[in-house]
């Protein structure tokens, strides 16, 4: 299939199921493993990746709405799904209908869950976000004691699990710090009040700061770039954990020609040649992923070389300078734009600098034209 793909995106399975067994070697047993699948699995391909996740050892699932946890719920019915973005009123059927399990922040979100869970005679498992400092989802870590109340009146809601969010673990340390007490000191007050001994308590992303260990309540971590094999930051828990990068994304030369000296090239003429150049027309655009600020900047690889981009890049096609290769590309040759070729490597973190972007975005932006080829074995 990918001999005939214009852009293709390889996804190496074998390498997701080495990351996680990597991730979960360096954390201590008792730490479940969240395996957060949110957006396509950032790209990944959800039914791929999560199958895989669940054949090798992931104890829960995270995704972003009831649409993408229907999808999985589809391919594994007895795994508990957590949904990470506040559900809508219109959504609540959902909730049921596939078993999933609500992220609660407010009072109304308990009222109504719980009368629609009533209205069905069933107990609803959910988790409650404590907002340390992200002001995004999530009751104030000061305010929580009505919402405590109203759970605990609540007699068709089961508190499952607690969680936080960091804002900025890869960037303050200190922040990160502060948002984790916060989050320790607001479970001793509801520890006072519920027991907890069966909830899942979760804080930590792929940019986890902190080792875990049994003096800490924290019992699972929610693993979402990391095991797509992108970087951790250099102070991260993982820093240590080298996962190898899952996906490689290609294209291919569709075309070469020869422009002398002083030709625009692309759209707005940004570039003009300043010499005599060998050009070759790539099979992809934005509108595969490639980033609109490659423009002029980023390199591909075609030949095993590094080949810089040329003008400006548009919906369908990326222009970039062979004239220096050793062998002339010749047309239907791959050019990569995330992977390796022979001994030169483009990293999703160079991807990114080139792109003006992050990892997670990039990965969400490879689109859906780009076919994704799946490598399943274990080398
Ligand atoms: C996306 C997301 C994660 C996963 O973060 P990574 O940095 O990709 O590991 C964890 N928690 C929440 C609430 C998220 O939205």
């Amino acid at each position: 299939m990918q001999d005939q793909a214009r852009s293709w995106a390889e996804i190496d399975l074998a390498a997701l199921e080495r990351n996680l067994h990597k991730i979960r070697a360096a954390l201590p047993d008792h730490i479940r493993y969240v395996a957060v699948v949110k957006a396509d699995a950032y790209g990944h391909g959800l039914a791929q990746t999560a199958t895989r996740l669940m054949q090798c050892g992931a104890d829960m699932f995270a995704v972003a709405n009831v649409t993408e946890a229907a999808q999985l719920r589809e391919i594994g019915s007895g795994w508990p799904i957590l949904v990470l973005s506040a559900v809508l009123p219109q959504e609540d059927d959902q909730l049921f209908n596939h078993a999933l399990i609500p992220t609660l922040s407010n009072l109304d979100e308990v009222t109504r869950l719980n009368t629609k869970a009533a209205e069905r005679n069933k107990i609803l498992k959910v988790h409650l976000k404590i907002d340390t400092g992200m002001g995004r989802l999530g009751v104030w870590h000061e305010d929580v004691q009505p919402m405590l109340d109203a759970l605990r009146a609540a007699k068709h809601l089961e508190l499952d699990g607690i969680f936080t969010h960091f804002s900025s673990a890869p960037t303050d340390p200190d922040f990160t710090e502060l948002q984790r007490n916060r989050f320790i000191d607001t479970l001793k007050v509801i520890e006072e009040q519920m027991d907890l001994s069966n909830c899942m308590i979760h804080a930590d992303n792929s940019a986890s700061l902190r080792s875990f260990d049994h003096s800490s309540p924290i019992n699972a971590i929610r693993v979402g770039l990391l095991q797509f094999g992108a970087a951790p930051y250099p102070d991260s828990l993982f820093a240590q954990v080298s996962t190898e990068p899952v996906l490689s994304f290609h294209g291919r030369v569709s075309l070469l020609k020869s422009l002398p000296e002083g030709c625009p090239v692309s759209y707005g003429r940004l570039t003009t040649l300043s010499r005599p150049t060998k050009l070759a027309v790539l099979s992809a655009g934005y509108a595969d992923g490639i980033p609109m600020p490659f423009t002029k900047r980023a390199e591909v690889l075609v030949g095993g070389q590094r080949c810089p981009v040329l003008g400006r890049v548009t919906m369908d096609q990326l222009i970039v300078d062979v004239t220096d290769l050793t062998e002339s590309p010749e047309a239907g040759d791959m050019a990569t734009f995330i992977g390796s070729q022979g001994s030169e490597t483009i990293s999703v973190a160079e991807f990114c600098r080139w792109g003006d972007s992050i990892p997670w975005e990039c990965f969400c932006s490879i689109s859906k034209r780009v076919t994704r080829v799946y490598k399943t074995f274990r080398e």
